[in-house]
């Protein structure tokens, strides 16, 4: 039977309230900083079209992380297994954005979701497409069915002017002979990728192609093979909420990515997509709000792949 869920997002909405005020604002890139932390909205995409929403669904956000999600299945779609020789898919248990594994694994990242992972990504849609932030924007666009999806130009300039361990990792890696093209290039078109806005309910239709096994679930467009579908969704699950993917799938039980700009993509695989954002975060960079909500989603709806 199909759970209210209309309903079970007003319960959340009511839960989640006096947690609001106990996340952070990611503050290294200072425009992010800015954000009012009080801010809650949540979106659910049902495979057959249905939506559900909640609170600030329709308000655009910084994407940045979940971005590598998009990147990802971009590259995953054209090069297919060949980049698995240039970066991992194992948990980094280390912060997104540590560079203490390229050192001692050779220039070779741990998962497509840290940083490292991310600009290794960047660096081969760069060697295959004129400007590779233009194509994860275009990607997100089809993925989303919204024209309008663009980059956020204050953030992505905050965030490059501010990137001095984004650069130590890529130097690093340029160094072990993992990144292909010019440091400055590869470092650009992630910021820029990075600062791509989505409101919860676009994001949450994102998201729907990886809950129907690789396939936009309004028209019918193959993005990806349902093995490949399967894959990310695996990655997801072990990578894609930081150093604590371990404890959100205890928690939530759900394949999802993250963001440090608060949102976070979830899905039930062969049922919905679901998308919330809560601009504050917990001590692992995921939004706190936003974790407990999904896992009282899962809770109440009974809906996690376990
Ligand atoms: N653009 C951010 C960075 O590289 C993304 C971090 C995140 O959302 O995890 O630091």
């Amino acid at each position: 039977m199909t759970p209210d869920y209309q309903a079970i997002l007003q319960t959340i909405y009511a839960e989640v309230r006096p947690l609001l005020s106990q996340g952070r604002v990611a503050s290294y890139i200072p425009q992010l900083s800015t954000i009012d932390p009080q801010q809650f909205g949540m979106a659910i995409y049902c495979l057959d079209g249905t939506t559900y929403a909640i609170g600030d669904a329709e308000k655009k956000f910084s994407l940045q992380s979940i971005t590598k999600l998009f990147a990802l299945a971009l590259a995953f779609s054209r090069e297919g297994d060949s980049i698995w020789a240039r970066v991992g898919r194992e948990p980094s248990g280390n912060p997104f954005n540590s560079l203490v594994q390229i050192e001692y694994e050779k220039g070779k990242p741990r998962n497509p979701f840290i940083n490292a992972g991310a600009l290794v990504i960047s660096d081969i849609l760069s060697s295959r497409f004129v400007q590779s932030d233009i194509a994860v924007l275009q990607f997100a666009r089809m993925i989303s069915g919204q024209a309008n999806v663009d980059f956020d130009p204050a953030v992505a300039e905050s965030e490059r002017a501010t990137a001095h361990r984004n650069y130590a990792i890529a130097h690093l890696m340029k160094d072990f002979g993992n990144l292909h093209n010019p440091v400055d290039l590869v470092i650009d078109s992630y910021c820029r990728q990075c600062s791509i806005t989505m409101t919860c309910t676009e994001l949450a239709q994102a998201g729907s192609f990886l809950a129907q096994h690789g396939t936009i679930p309004w028209n019918d467009t193959s993005i990806l093979d349902p093995s490949s579908a399967k894959r990310l969704n695996a990655l997801m699950l072990t990578c894609g909420t930081y150093d604590a993917a371990g404890d959100f799938a205890y928690r939530v039980g759900l394949p999802a990515k993250s963001g440090v700009g608060g949102g976070i993509l979830a899905l039930v695989p062969g049922e919905l997509a679901v998308a919330v954002w809560s601009p504050g975060l917990d001590a692992t960079g995921n939004s706190l709000a936003g974790t407990y909500a999904l896992e009282r989603f899962t809770t109440l709806t009974a809906r996690s792949i376990f």
